[in-house]
């Protein structure tokens, strides 16, 4: 399965990408908003899943860490690094400026839902508060 973006709403949409040929354009119809839109099946779409795709904690474990968003029924899973200082997260949404956010269709998750700080005590460890 393969996912697309709403562009209006920019909720995600799933299709089997294995039912249609290169080339081919799909018209899909958002679940969420409405929008019709449209894509062609080219390549570059048909190719691996991107590193986004396959979140990796390990990735982070040498700078400062990462918050692991788990796959339910509202979005996948995602891996987000943590960088020094507040990190603000909540629902990713249009208009809503915030360092850490997370792709969810979950609409009871605040947009603005906690700051996670980190910073380095004397020691040099990082705190997390
Ligand atoms: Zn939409």
């Amino acid at each position: 399965m393969k996912r697309i973006r709403c562009p209006k709403c920019e909720n995600y949409l799933l299709f089997d990408e294995t039912k249609y040929s290169e080339g081919q354009s799909l018209v899909f119809v958002c679940e969420h908003c409405g929008k019709q839109f449209s894509i062609r099946l080219g390549k570059t779409k048909m190719r691996a899943p991107q590193k986004e795709e396959r979140p990796d904690e390990e990735e982070f474990k040498d700078a400062f860490g990462s918050i692991t968003v788990i796959e339910n029924v509202f979005g996948f899973k995602q891996v987000l690094p943590l960088q020094e200082g507040d990190n603000v997260i909540g629902r990713r949404c249009v208009g809503t400026n915030i360092n850490t956010p997370i792709e969810t269709s979950d609409m009871s998750m605040d947009r603005r839902h906690c700051i996670i700080n980190v910073k380095r005590n004397k020691q040099g460890k990082l705190v997390y508060t």
